[in-house]
């Protein structure tokens, strides 16, 4: 049995049951919540979030790339959201590789080196500011006021904001 075929009999199992307004694709808090693939990061649970009330965006890091860029513009001219939550945390991935170091690995596997970045940071605090920096000047986001940076320590649970 693959993991995925675990997930699809679990899904059968809990049924139709996860309680929510799904009357509007519109997140109901007006809010994107930007953060990390971290299996240790349950989003939903660290917020209280109930189905329907927010954007919830992950890539590697909960970093603000191009394409969280593109999630975003959508979300706030599409979607109506106004506020922006970044939140990085400790012991990430990518604190654990170097921008070269990885795209050698890549380049030694494949033949190809990638022109994408990727993303890595020595310090989470710094790279949580350079993404809400990211967000605050981008041209094609419309709500730029209430952006808030945090990192969440994964050991403890402790949610820090960044100033
Ligand atoms: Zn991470």
């Amino acid at each position: 049995m693959t993991s995925i075929d675990l997930l699809l009999k679990r899904n059968e199992e809990l049924g139709n049951i996860v309680p929510g307004d799904r009357s509007s694709a519109s997140p109901s808090l007006h809010v994107a919540i930007l953060t990390c693939m971290d299996a240790r990061i349950r989003v939903f649970e660290l917020f209280g979030l109930l189905q329907g009330e927010s954007h919830v965006l992950r890539n590697a890091g909960g970093v603000v790339t191009d394409d969280m860029i593109r999630s975003l513009a959508l979300s706030q001219r599409k979607l109506g959201t106004r506020e922006v939550l970044i939140m990085q945390h400790t012991s990430c991935g990518l604190n654990m590789v170097t921008e070269d170091s990885f795209k050698d690995e890549l380049e030694e596997a494949s033949g190809l080196r990638p022109t994408w970045a990727v993303e890595a940071f020595r310090d989470v605090e710094a790279s949580v500011r350079q993404s809400v920096r990211r967000v605050q000047t981008s041209p094609f986001l419309l709500h730029k006021d209430i952006v808030r940076g945090f990192v969440y320590d994964v050991h403890t649970g402790a949610l820090s904001e960044v100033s």
